[in-house]
């Protein structure tokens, strides 16, 4: 990859939003920095913009003392947990239609996006809360790559995790570091294992399993480890049968540890083990490209890369998101009374990545899972 350019999977490259609301009406803390907040006060004074009719009677800016680093303001919210900004009808964001998407709020203008920038360029990933996002999961026209200059990311300065020269790469494991080029070739071969469309996510994620124990043995001194990469096994690893939910609730258990006390959602796992064996199992190979793909998400533009303490840790993110995926298809169909399907497995990854993306603390998730290096 040429330094200093964008990537992002092909999948997400032409990504738009399409209006669903669902990410202004989920009850969010949206920062306001001061230019904005300027921008947007005075446009409300002159009458140029005004709140959703619902809202006319609130303040449109919460200002108050603990606001985030950064932020002059926050958005207020209706009793609903939506923007005071959303209309309700169209699903439109005010601000975007009335006076222009440059006066937006940062979150608002990256959403969904979630950006890594180092020293090779900015990778590029959404979070699939956003059910557009998640319906790109599905397409059927896009085989899976890495694409260089995505045409829904101009270059920009992305939000995000920005790795500058006076931090570390990513860790091998716990005692060696990667080289920009071997990291940029096992994140290549992570998506490549993802990009299998005829073997299930459990196999996936037990092959990339041994891959990253087999390059953890990598020294210095011979091959270099991008050749290392290169010369990993061919051949798939079986994955163990899962015959209970269990393993996967516990890396549910996991995420849950890493979300704050005061946004963990309470528990509700009664009948999930038989609802997954009975409503989610029989049909999961009917939709081993979208699971594939979601764990390529989180392959790509993995903050957990900067974060944890080797490859192991990747894969055991990985292993984790696809764990939660099973947890919260079983809950969605034991909910819905039936079978899943396209529709339920897209709210499945909503889920998913609400808990990964917006609720859990990153450094949190990748200090549980770098207990995969031991
Ligand atoms: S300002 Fe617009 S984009 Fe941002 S949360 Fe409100 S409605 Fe959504």
């Amino acid at each position: 990859m040429s330094s200093g350019g964008v990537f992002a999977l092909s999948i997400h490259a032409d990504y738009r939003c399409r209006h669903s609301g669902a990410c202004c009406s989920a009850d969010w803390d949206v920062p306001v920095e001061l230019p904005v907040y300027r921008t947007l006060q005075e446009a409300v004074e002159r009458g140029r913009l005004q709140p959703q009719a619902e809202a006319r009677h609130l303040a449109p800016f919460v200002v108050e003392p603990d606001l985030p680093e950064g932020a002059a303001a926050m958005l207020e919210r209706t009793a609903r947990g939506e923007c005071v900004f959303l209309d309700r009808g169209s699903k439109l964001c005010i601000v975007h239609r009335d006076i222009g998407e440059a006066a937006l709020p940062a979150t608002c203008r990256y959403f969904p996006r979630l950006a890594v920038r180092d020293n090779r360029g900015t990778f590029i990933t959404l979070s699939h809360f956003c059910p557009t996002a998640a319906s790109m999961l599905f397409r059927p026209d896009s085989p899976l790559s890495i694409v260089a200059g995505p045409p829904a990311f101009p270059p920009g300065d992305y939000d995000g995790l920005v790795v500058t020269g006076n931090d570390l790469p990513p860790l091998l494991c716990p005692t060696m570091l990667m080289d920009p080029s071997g990291y940029s070739a096992w994140e290549s071969h992570m998506v490549g294992r993802c990009s299998m469309t005829d073997c299930s996510p459990e196999t996936v994620v037990a092959t990339l399993e041994r891959d990253a124990r087999v390059l953890r043995t990598w020294r210095p001194g011979g091959q270099s480890l991008s050749e290392a990469v290169r010369n990993l096994p061919q051949g798939l690893v079986a994955p163990e049968p899962q015959r209970t939910l269990d393993a996967s609730l516990v890396l549910y258990a996991q995420a849950m540890q890493a979300i704050p006390d005061d946004l963990r959602p309470l528990p509700d796992e009664d009948g999930l083990d038989t609802a997954f064996f009975r409503l989610v199992n029989s049909r999961w190979s009917a939709f081993y490209t979208p699971l594939n793909r979601f764990l390529a998400t989180k392959a790509f533009a993995s903050w957990t890369a900067y974060q944890g303490r080797g490859v192991s840790t990747i894969v055991r993110g990985l292993d984790a998101a696809l764990a939660i995926v099973r947890v919260e298809s079983a809950r969605l169909c034991r909910d819905a009374g039936r079978e899943i399907d396209a529709e339920l497995l897209r709210d499945a990854f909503r889920c998913a990545d609400f808990i990964l993306n917006h609720l859990a603390v990153g450094e949190d998730l990748a200090e549980a899972w770098s207990s995969a290096e031991a």
